[in-house]
C-alpha cells in the first residue's frame, strides 16, 4: 500500500473515532453511543485523551492523585458515581490483553486505588469496577483504565 493511502486511512479512522466520541457525548441513547465510540477507536498503544489528562494540558475533575495513578470523573457518566481510575505511565498498557507479568503491581495499584476512592465517594453499599478490553469489550481509549461506577443499583447481567 502506498504511503499516502495509508495516512488518509489512518486519518479517516481518527475522524471515525471522533465522531464516535462525539456522539456518545451527545446521543439520548448513551449504550448505542459509547458502542458507536468502541467499534469506532481503533487498537493502537500511540498516545490518548489521556495523556493530556494526566499533564494537565485538558482539564478534568481529579478525585485522588499519587506519582503512579490518577483518578478523574468521566466525562460522560453511566451512574451518578462515575470516575476513570488509569496508570500515569501506561508502559504498554493499552488495554488489559496487552498486561505483562511486570504489569502486576500497577494492576493492584490502580484496584487498590478504585477501592480508597470508592470510600472517599461514600459508596459504602457496594460499587461496580469494570475494565473495557477491545472493539468486542467496548474499550474506545486505548490508555486502560478502571471504571468505577456507583451511587444507583446495577443490573446483572451487564449489557
Ligand atoms: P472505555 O469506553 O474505553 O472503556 O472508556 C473510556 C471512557 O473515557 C468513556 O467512559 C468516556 O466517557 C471517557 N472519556 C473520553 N474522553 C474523555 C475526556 O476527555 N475526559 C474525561 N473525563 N473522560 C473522557
Amino acid at each position: 500500500m502506498k504511503e499516502s493511502n495509508s495516512i488518509d486511512i489512518k486519518k479517516e479512522r481518527i475522524r471515525l473515532s471522533r465522531i464516535g466520541v462525539l456522539n456518545s457525548h451527545l446521543s439520548s441513547d448513551p449504550m448505542a453511543s459509547e458502542k458507536e465510540a468502541a467499534l469506532a477507536a481503533v487498537p493502537s498503544d500511540s498516545p490518548t485523551i489521556f495523556d493530556k489528562i494526566i499533564s494537565k494540558e485538558i482539564p478534568s475533575k481529579v478525585v485522588y492523585e499519587d506519582d503512579e495513578v490518577l483518578a478523574f470523573r468521566d466525562i460522560s457518566p453511566q451512574a451518578p458515581t462515575h470516575i476513570l481510575i488509569i496508570p500515569k505511565v501506561k508502559d504498554g498498557l493499552s488495554g488489559l490483553s496487552k498486561a505483562e507479568e511486570r504489569h502486576c503491581e500497577i494492576l493492584g495499584r490502580l484496584l487498590y486505588t478504585a477501592k480508597v476512592v470508592a470510600k472517599q465517594e461514600g459508596l459504602d453499599d457496594g460499587f461496580r469496577i469494570v475494565i473495557n478490553d477491545g472493539p468486542s469489550g467496548c474499550q474506545s481509549v486505548y490508555h486502560i483504565h478502571v471504571h468505577l461506577l456507583g451511587g444507583r443499583q446495577m443490573n446483572w447481567p451487564p449489557g
